[in-house]
């Protein structure tokens, strides 16, 4: 009989190929110290974070630092309760509060992890005679969700507006409802959803929703950092955001915020909302103090995005395909996963790290190595940063290496 997680023995044999051969396993990083929101000791070296998603430097706001030792003391460690049983304090309901305030929406929820709120939330939402259509790069917990959902999924083409209409049309007639599910941001390579042609194309067809999964454009996009829908201008059509605080509000926490009438329903169904414990108060007090430096966060926004061109432009210069545009993610191309892999390893012993992006979690079948900004980062730790993948990609001869610099003889 075979042993329990034998049927994982290929892709076992597929990292070991990868990463013991060159000692690079990302999966083992540790960082023993964290220096800053741009900077941690890994390996006993300084080390420039340019993968933590920590978007606009929140983690350590001295107000949020604040506001969370004052929850700690005055509440305790932990609520250790779903937020349906024993586990909504005050604080909960001020950060479901903010949240409405900062999106405008009428209702909000206030999640565990933006995992569990894409896994309660579609699970949910969508009946038997419904429908689903999602975007096919969708994040993993998406999937999940629907995956628990008594909906009939479809996904259509990544960022193809009328691969979505051709779906939708061949449902017209047809009862029950229509959920389209697009994200803001893609993680991977930091591209945006068409969400105006998205848009367009919903309002074609009958009782079409669409919901937003904002983790990594809530607080990047946007002139008060609400994300693509406020960027483009087409908020009041998306009628569901699902979101993280995992990223640029600098901790850990889901959400998902609605005008929909019936919304308050899902508190009593949700079960990713009613069987697990809710966030503890510390998280929650910095949290809703983050929010609020969010919303007032056009600076950091600016900063963000001239760290991510600057990043963009230098590592395009020296050769390198960049698969991301106008984006605080910047993801390179290597060629295979094994070069990836070396690169990966290669840049960590110089003292930079990113994430390891591999093929099947990778659109394209792409090797990744995927770097995301932080407004925090100074052009210094970028022109550093771009220094250290010229001497690791020269050395593995996947750009020529620099030309030594001349002298004038005089
Ligand atoms: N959605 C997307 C698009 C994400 O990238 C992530 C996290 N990487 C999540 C949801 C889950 O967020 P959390 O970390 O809060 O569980």
């Amino acid at each position: 009989m075979a042993d329990l997680l034998d049927r994982f023995a290929p892709l076992m044999a597929q990292r070991d190929a990868l990463f013991n051969e060159n000692g690079a396993d990302p999966f083992q990083v540790k960082m023993d110290e964290v220096l800053s929101q741009t900077e941690a000791v890994i390996e006993g070296r300084r080390t420039i974070l340019v993968g933590t998603n920590n978007y606009l430097g929140l983690t350590f706001a001295p107000e949020a630092l604040d506001a969370a030792h004052a929850a700690l003391d005055a509440y305790g460690t932990g609520t250790t309760g779903s937020r349906v049983a024993n586990g909504t304090y005050g604080g909960h309901k001020e950060l479901e509060q903010a949240l409405c305030d900062f999106y405008g929406m009428k209702h909000a929820m206030v999640f565990s992890t933006g995992f569990l709120a894409n896994l309660g939330i579609l699970s949910t939402l969508m009946g038997p005679e419904d429908y689903i259509l999602m975007d096919a790069d969708c994040h993993a917990s998406i999937y999940d969700g629907v995956r628990g959902s008594q909906a009939q999924i479809i996904r259509f083409k990544h960022n193809d507006a009328a691969d979505l209409d051709k779906r939708l049309a061949r449902l017209a007639g047809k009862p029950g409802n229509k959920l389209i599910v697009v994200e803001g941001i893609y993680s991977m390579l930091g591209d945006r959803a068409p969400l105006k042609e998205i848009v367009a194309v919903k309002k074609k067809y009958e009782n079409v929703f669409l919901l937003s999964d904002e983790a990594h454009s809530l607080g990047v996009l946007g002139k008060y950092g609400r994300g693509l829908p406020e960027e483009v201008g087409c908020e009041e059509d998306v009628d569901f955001i699902v979101g993280t605080f995992s990223k640029s509000v600098g901790t850990v926490g889901g959400f998902c915020v609605s005008n929909h009438p019936q919304f308050d329903t899902l508190r009593l169904v949700c079960r990713a909302y009613v069987f697990t414990a809710s966030l503890p108060p510390s998280v929650v007090a910095s949290a809703t103090v983050n929010l609020g430096l969010v919303q007032k966060g056009g600076a950091l926004r600016k900063r963000l995005m001239r760290n991510a061109k600057k990043l963009q432009t230098g590592l395009s210069a020296l050769g390198l395909q960049v698969a991301s545009e106008d984006s605080p993610v910047v993801a390179v191309v290597a060629p295979d996963p094994q070069t990836a892999a070396v690169f990966w390893r290669g840049l960590i012993e110089a003292g930079v790290y990113v994430n390891l992006a591999l093929p099947p979690a990778t659109p394209f079948g792409y090797s990744l190595l995927r770097a995301s900004l932080c407004a925090a980062h100074t052009e210094e730790q970028i022109d550093d940063v771009i220094a250290i993948f010229a001497d690791v990609a020269s050395r593995l001869g996947l750009i020529a290496p620099a030309e030594p610099q001349r002298t004038a003889v005089g």
